[in-house]
């Protein structure tokens, strides 16, 4: 077993940092550094490695907390993955820190009809936002 220290930058936070590999012989050993310092294929560090990871499965676990949808078995289960589409894409577009993001939030505990996120599947992510908003606001005035 041979030891090698291959050194990396990460692109993320901008610092250097070394990571360790045990490779059966000292060939695949050059193999890795090269593969980590010539080819620069060392670019994240272990600790924004994490924090992506925690962001992704944060971002997860809201979109599992979205609420139940009325309409069909079938209905829900097409207009669930339109739903996380349209997360997805306007985390990804405008991302977290957005008005958007923030306006998305607000907006998705109203939007609990099936049928209204299948009748937007073709619009896009910002349309549906849109949309969304404008039919919150004509359902406000007729209950007050
Ligand atoms: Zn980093």
């Amino acid at each position: 077993m041979s030891k090698v220290t291959a050194k990396g930058q990460c692109l993320k936070c901008g610092r250097t940092f070394e990571r360790v590999a045990y490779r059966r012989k000292r060939s695949e050993c050059d193999a890795f550094k090269e593969w980590g310092e010539e080819k620069k294929n060392l670019n994240v560090c272990s600790a924004c490695y994490r924090k992506e990871g925690d962001a992704m499965a944060q971002e997860r676990a809201s979109i599992q907390n979205l609420p139940e949808l009325n309409g069909t078995e079938k209905q829900v289960e097409w207009a669930k993955k339109i739903r996380n589409f349209f997360v997805v894409n306007i985390t990804n577009l405008y991302g977290k820190q957005s008005s958007m993001y923030e306006q998305m939030l607000e907006i998705l505990p109203y939007a609990v009809e099936a049928s209204v996120w299948i009748e937007y599947r073709n619009k896009s992510a910002t349309n549906i936002l849109v949309s969304l908003q404008r039919e919150r606001r004509k359902e406000r005035r007729r209950n007050s």
